[in-house]
């Protein structure tokens, strides 16, 4: 039995027919650029979230750079944010022109810890970007009072995160503005790159629309300088058929979550594994299940060689990454972020992954330490 991260055939089968007469309308139509069906999600995304915004973009990295931008940030600012995330948090800031400042990780969530930001904070710190990895949510109140007391943009990072909560208010609500990724693998995935930003604010709205569009407003008069990043209607109708199952996939990911941790509590040992830790406070969607693990590349190998994929998100941590050499940070900086680098490990997780196949991953994880041990 050869078990996949992710496996989005059955989806696409079961959607088959709504997303080809989706997408033969727009073709129909003739209208690629920022028609119906991208309005039509904005809004939708927007409602969702509980904000009255939605601006899509061409992806989700794209949505972190354009929100920086209209929050104001460029260089001479600094952006708080961790180093234990996707490449697209900090590289937005460097695109930005500012300056990534790194704060460590929690280790008992992998999210930024809220109580050193703090002592990360100089004058010129414009904004933070908490990024709700895997899933869970930033620990946010205490970093919605920082950003409150000293002034400071919120953008969240939620591309790992849509339908996700905190004490009871999703992601997209929390900040100045949140960012989502519509990339494929994502719990609610185009079939190509697409992303968006959702915001309360009119006025951030508007500049981010324009942003999108080369800074053109009105169009072919240039006040600021823009992108070409829009979100393509094909790519948007394609998220208009499986946005209303977006509840009920994340439902299942929890439920599969469920499961792997009532295995993991059974069979393994906590020094081992150590299954991932929900808050309290937390509707977690696991767009990620991740362990923390002892002997994790050989266990990955082991896995590998059984025919059941695992991945590593992240194995370099973005302080330590050779393009951030400029920022001067060097090894033991974030003793978290940088263990949790060579501890953590992802397993197979998607909607319809089968109870057997998570016995089976179980299983032979189980195998793997009782053989090692
Ligand atoms: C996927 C992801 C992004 C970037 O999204 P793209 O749509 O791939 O550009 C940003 N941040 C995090 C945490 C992500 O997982």
């Amino acid at each position: 039995m050869k078990i996949p991260m992710l496996d989005l055939t059955e989806q696409y089968q079961s959607l088959k027919p709504d997303i080809v007469k989706a997408l033969d309308e727009v073709m129909g139509s003739s209208h690629f650029i920022l028609g119906e069906n991208v309005r039509k999600l904005e809004a939708d995304v927007a409602s969702y979230s509980n904000v009255r915004y939605g601006i899509g973009v061409a992806n989700g990295s794209d949505a972190l750079h354009i929100a920086l931008l209209a929050c104001g940030v460029g260089p001479g600012d600094e952006v708080i944010a961790p180093a234990f995330t996707f490449f697209a948090t900090a590289g937005a800031i460097a695109r930005a022109g500012a300056t990534p400042v790194f704060v460590d990780i929690d280790p008992l969530t992998f999210n930024i810890d809220a109580g050193q930001i703090v002592s990360a904070l100089t004058d010129r710190t414009k904004a933070i970007i908490p990024v709700h990895l895997y899933g869970q949510t930033a620990d946010m109140d205490p970093i919605i009072a920082l950003a409150h007391k000293y002034k400071l943009h919120i953008i969240e990072d939620a591309a790992q995160a849509i339908g996700s909560q905190y004490k009871e208010r999703k992601t997209g609500q929390l900040g100045t503005a949140a960012c989502f990724s519509f990339f494929p693998t994502k719990n609610l995935g185009a079939y190509g790159d697409a992303g968006m930003i959702v915001t309360d604010s009119e006025e951030l709205a508007e500049k981010m629309r324009v942003l999108r569009v080369h800074g053109s407003k009105p169009k072919y008069y240039h006040h600021v300088l823009g992108y070409n990043s829009r979100l393509d209607e094909l790519q948007a109708a394609i998220l208009n058929v499986k946005f209303p199952h977006l509840e009920r996939w994340n439902e299942l990911r929890r439920d599969k979550a469920g499961i792997y941790s009532q295995l993991i509590r059974e069979r393994l040992s906590e020094e081992h594994v150590k299954a991932p830790l929900v808050g309290k406070h937390d509707e977690h969607t696991f767009h990620q299940y991740t362990l923390r693990v002892k002997n994790r590349d050989a266990l990955q190998q082991f896995l590998k060689e059984n025919d059941i994929e695992t991945m590593v998100y992240y194995p370099k941590p973005l302080h330590l990454q050779p393009v951030f050499e400029y920022l001067g940070y060097s090894e033991g900086d974030l003793p978290e972020t940088e263990l949790a680098c060579k501890e953590a490990i992802s397993l197979p997780m998607f909607p319809e992954l089968s109870i057997e196949q998570q016995q089976e991953v179980v299983g032979k994880i189980q195998a793997f330490y009782e053989g090692a041990v």
